[in-house]
């Protein structure tokens, strides 16, 4: 009987520790941000919350998605949207590294690991898929032409077909192939650089007649120089953006679709888009359908 109820005791006691430890761990975890989340054995989730760190790709030069700007780091829409993937990954803010990824060497910054996801105004579309996949789309922005405000003579895409005025985009963006089709000679009127700010200066030197890519990117540009640009008409594409990874990737590729839906829900992606490119003109519209091809 005595000894019956002393186990009884210890047993009480031993939960009673148990539970204590328990409780303190998930509170220092909280509190240190070491994160106290459990992914799959052997997913990416798993290796990226046991690393502590994460390589994101993102624009440094575009206003209100990703631009460095005095911090050192890129701040904008997309730079929030790759905040609250890594939040969900038990990874602190701090401990992400942001890598440049222009247009160009997206899919190279997937497939060579240089980045473990992109998130940077990144259209979705079947030759890309070839080789990443995508999570998204988060937003639909579309392309639109940024010309000098005193401009009349741009109002369209078919404004370049007489053959007189050169349309500058970049290198491996979708923008940059849609506009050849719009010219009349691609060799004398299209001029791509690497980054839009060199399209942007270009057009600022009477270099180039114009600028050509999504809209909300030139509405970026046309915030911080009013009195400079304007766009020349509507947007005529679509641009659904979504967040690269690795093709075969599944299983991140599913659980950064459940964070997006999470944050359509929680408002924490209306908050993103208003504390940024939400602040140039640009509408948010409704939250995209996620695509769980
Ligand atoms: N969204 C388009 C693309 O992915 C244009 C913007 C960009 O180049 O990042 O090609």
């Amino acid at each position: 009987m005595k000894l019956n109820r002393m186990s009884a005791a210890l047993g009480a006691l031993t939960l009673a520790l148990a539970v204590g430890a328990c409780g303190s761990k998930d509170d220092d975890a909280a509190s240190s941000g070491s994160g106290s989340k459990s992914f799959a054995a052997g997913s990416t989730m798993e290796k990226l919350n046991k690393a502590q760190s994460i390589k994101v790709g993102t624009k440094f030069d575009q206003p209100g998605f990703g631009q460095k700007g005095l911090s050192g780091k890129p701040e904008g829409f997309d730079v929030e949207v790759a905040k609250l993937i890594v939040k969900e990954l038990g990874i602190p803010e701090d401990k992400i590294q942001y890598v440049e990824t222009p247009s160009k060497i997206r899919e190279d910054a997937i497939v060579n690991g240089q980045a473990d996801m992109v998130v940077a105004t990144y259209t979705i579309n079947d030759k890309r898929k070839e080789r990443v996949a995508f999570a998204g789309p988060y937003y639909e922005a579309g392309q639109n032409i940024m010309v000098k405000k005193d401009d009349t003579s741009i109002t369209g895409p078919d404004s370049f077909k007489d053959g007189t005025k050169k349309v500058c985009s970049v290198t491996g963006s979708t923008p940059a192939e849609e506009i050849k089709k719009h010219v009349k000679d691609v060799a004398t009127q299209v001029v791509l650089f690497d980054t839009y700010d060199k399209c942007r200066d270009a057009l600022k030197g009477g270099q180039v007649n114009a600028v050509t890519t999504d809209n909300v990117i030139l509405l970026g540009y046309i915030s911080k120089d009013q009195d400079s640009f304007k766009l020349a008409g509507d947007n005529f594409t679509k641009e659904p953006y979504g967040i690269g990874v690795k093709k075969d990737d599944t299983a991140f590729r599913n659980f950064i679709n459940d964070v997006l839906e999470k944050s359509y829900q929680d408002g924490s992606w209306k908050k993103a888009w208003d504390d940024t490119a939400g602040k140039f003109g640009a509408q948010l519209g409704n939250a995209p359908t996620v695509n769980r091809y």
